[in-house]
C-alpha cells in the first residue's frame, strides 16, 4: 500500500498537474490545489505511525488525562454541533480519552488504534473497546452513523484508501469528522520549518482546506462543515492565560484576532462530511 511520494503527481488532481518543491525541498506542494507530500529524506528515515508510535517521539503527554479530557470535550461539543448520539467509529482514537467523552454523551462507541501501547491504555485505563490495528484493514467489519479521524489523515499511506474505508463504513447519510494540520495556515507561512504542525518525519501529507475538500469529494463525501482553530483552542482556559505573553502574540500577529477559529487561517484545519444518502454504495 505505500506509494512512492516522489512521483510527480498529485493524489488529488492527477499526473498532468505542475507542483513545486517548498522548504528547501522538503516538501512539494501541488499547485492545482495546494496539497503537499513529504519528499522522503535518505539521511532521515522516516518515524511512521506504527505500533510504537506513541511510546516516545514527543508524545510522552499522550496519555496525560486532563489536557486530553479538555481536547476531547472541545471535539465532542463541535461534531455534536451537526451529530446526535449514535453508532461511533474513530479511526486512530490514541489513548481512548474522545471514545470516553463520546460514550458519555449517549454514543455507542468503538475504536482503532495502531499503536499497542496506546489501545492497551485505552481498553485498560478506560475501558473503551477498542481494536488494535489499520484502520483500512478493520474497517470491512465496521458499520456506523459517524466516523471520526482526529490527527490521522496526515499519517496514513493513501489518504484516498483511508476516507474510501471510511465511506465504507458509513450508512448512507452517515458523517465523517476530520482534523488534519493546515499547511494554509498563517502561522505555516510564516514560521516555515519551524511550524509545530509540519512534522515531515511523522506526516507524509500537508493539507489545506482546498486539497481536503477536493479530496473528499473524489472519495464520495460532501463537505458540510469547514473552518480551522490555533493551538491555543485545545489549551485550557487558565493555561492560556498563564501563558498569554509566548502564546498570544503569534496568533494576533497571523489572524489581527484573538479569537480561537478562523474559517480557513488557523492551523488546524477540520472538517465534517457527509456520505450523500442518494447513492448507491460502494
Ligand atoms: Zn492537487
Amino acid at each position: 500500500m505505500t506509494i512512492d511520494v516522489t512521483a510527480r503527481a498529485c493524489l488529488t488532481c492527477g499526473t498532468d498537474q505542475p507542483h513545486r518543491p517548498s522548504l528547501g525541498g522538503r516538501l512539494r506542494r501541488c499547485l492545482g490545489c495546494g496539497l503537499g507530500w513529504t519528499v522522503p529524506d535518505p539521511a532521515e528515515p522516516s518515524a511512521r505511525y506504527d505500533l510504537d508510535y506513541f511510546t516516545g517521539g514527543g508524545y510522552e503527554d499522550y496519555f496525560l488525562a486532563a489536557p486530553r479530557r479538555f481536547e476531547a470535550g472541545r471535539r465532542l461539543r463541535w461534531l455534536s454541533s451537526v451529530v446526535g448520539p449514535s453508532v461511533l467509529v474513530e479511526a486512530g482514537c490514541a489513548g481512548g480519552y474522545f471514545l470516553e467523552a463520546a460514550q458519555g454523551a449517549g454514543f455507542t462507541v468503538t475504536g482503532v488504534e495502531v499503536s499497542r501501547a496506546a489501545a492497551g491504555f485505552a481498553v485498560d485505563r478506560l475501558g473503551m473497546p477498542v481494536r488494535q490495528g489499520y484502520f483500512e484493514q478493520v474497517a470491512p467489519s465496521l458499520r456506523a452513523d459517524v466516523v471520526c479521524a482526529f490527527h490521522v489523515l496526515e499519517h496514513v499511506d493513501d489518504p484516498r484508501v483511508f476516507l474510501r474505508a471510511a465511506r465504507g463504513v458509513l450508512a448512507p447519510g452517515g458523517w465523517l469528522a476530520l482534523e488534519v494540520p493546515n499547511i494554509a495556515s498563517a502561522a505555516a507561512s510564516r514560521l516555515g520549518h519551524d511550524w509545530p504542525g509540519l512534522q515531515p518525519q511523522y506526516h507524509p501529507w500537508h493539507f489545506t482546506p482546498q486539497s481536503l475538500t477536493r479530496l473528499l469529494a473524489a472519495t464520495g463525501f460532501e463537505v458540510v462543515r469547514m473552518d480551522t482553530a490555533v493551538f491555543r483552542y485545545y489549551m485550557p482556559l487558565g493555561y492560556r492565560l498563564r501563558h498569554a505573553r509566548r502564546l498570544l502574540p503569534g496568533d494576533l500577529l497571523d489572524l489581527r484576532s484573538p479569537r480561537l477559529t478562523h474559517p480557513r487561517r488557523g492551523d488546524l484545519l477540520r472538517a465534517i462530511a457527509r456520505r450523500p444518502r442518494d447513492t448507491r454504495s460502494g
